[in-house]
């Protein structure tokens, strides 16, 4: 039984069994064992957009976040493995001259979550540049045409659908290996200026349903900065919710609340949550 602490970017979290695998194959086997065994899993990237409750019995966790596998290049399509960093897959294409992924640079998060959650951010929506994913259905590996797989903001039909993604297939575009490092450092610059640093899972709330930004609407209920425990709605993003001092996941359900209550009374707005809750 470890910590889940170390397993998510909040850095909360209570203990389970938890497996990481260092290959997509050991990650088959894993998953097909749990199969067989009928056991409560959950399969995790990096953990960048996950709140770990305190309900974690019996469940077991799967992290990809180990998996080592060097990505195949084939002309300007490149296959990777769910585990896959994205930011040092970002660079190995800038090197080969591929561009499509580069302004999703600085997620803290590996492909396959990225797939599963259909990240974006700058213009990109990794969906854009999906060919076709590999995926564990049960015990049998199958192949989905990106034509198979719904995905919408911040969202894919893969969510909760109860198979394991193996790898991905990207399709890229040709550009000078310098354009695509400018690009690179243009997104670090915008991300540096919008974002705080610190443990967090992202954006907590998804945008208001006319559009609004949660963040902009939560900073307008007058809550940046407030604090519950060691948890924060942090000063310079009012949507990113930091672990400041050793937060627990009461902590940061109160915080969620607070937020919650504090723009439904000033603008009447239901916010709902980006980050996953697992183990309430
Ligand atoms: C500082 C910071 C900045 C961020 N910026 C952005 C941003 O700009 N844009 C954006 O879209 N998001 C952003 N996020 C949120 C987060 O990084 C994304 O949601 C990301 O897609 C999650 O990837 P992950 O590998 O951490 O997945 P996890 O958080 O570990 O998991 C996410 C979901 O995917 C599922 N999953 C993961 N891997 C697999 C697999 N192999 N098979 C089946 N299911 C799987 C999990 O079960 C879970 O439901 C940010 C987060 C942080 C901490």
């Amino acid at each position: 039984m470890v910590s889940l602490k170390d397993y998510t970017t909040l850095k909360i979290g209570g203990k389970c069994l938890v497996y990481e695998p260092k290959s997509c194959k050991e990650l088959e086997q894993i998953i097909c064992r749990l199969e067989g065994e009928n056991r409560r899993y959950k399969v995790i990237g990096n953990g960048s957009n996950i709140l770990v409750g305190t309900h974690l019995k019996d469940l077991v966790v799967v992290t990809t976040r180990s998996i080592k596998e060097r990505p195949v290049i084939h002309q300007t399509t490149v296959k990777v493995s769910a585990g896959q960093n994205i930011n040092s897959l970002i660079l190995l294409l800038a090197k080969s001259g591929l561009s499509g992924l580069e302004r999703l640079y600085g997620i803290p998060a590996t492909v396959g979550g990225m797939v599963v959650n259909n990240a974006s951010a700058f213009g990109t929506q990794i969906c854009s540049i999906i060919e076709s994913v590999q995926v564990l259905d049960g015990k049998k590996v199958k192949i989905l045409d990106k034509s198979q797989i719904e995905f919408s903001h911040h969202s894919s039909s893969l969510q909760g659908s109860g198979l394991t993604l193996l790898s991905v297939e990207f399709s890229l575009k040709r550009l000078a290996p310098s354009t695509i490092y400018g690009i690179i450092k243009e997104t670090i610059e915008k991300r540096k200026a919008k974002q705080p640093k610190g443990n967090s899972a992202g954006s907590m709330f998804k945008a208001a349903p006319d559009g609004r930004p949660a963040g902009l609407l939560i900073d307008m209920a007058g809550l940046k900065g407030l604090c519950e425990g060691g948890a924060k709605i942090s000063e310079k993003h009012a949507n990113f919710f930091l672990n400041q001092q050793n937060a627990t996941f009461y902590d940061m359900r109160r915080l969620i609340k607070k937020a919650k209550e504090g723009v439904k009374q000033k603008f009447g707005v239901d916010l709902e949550l980006e980050v996953e809750i697992i183990g309430e």
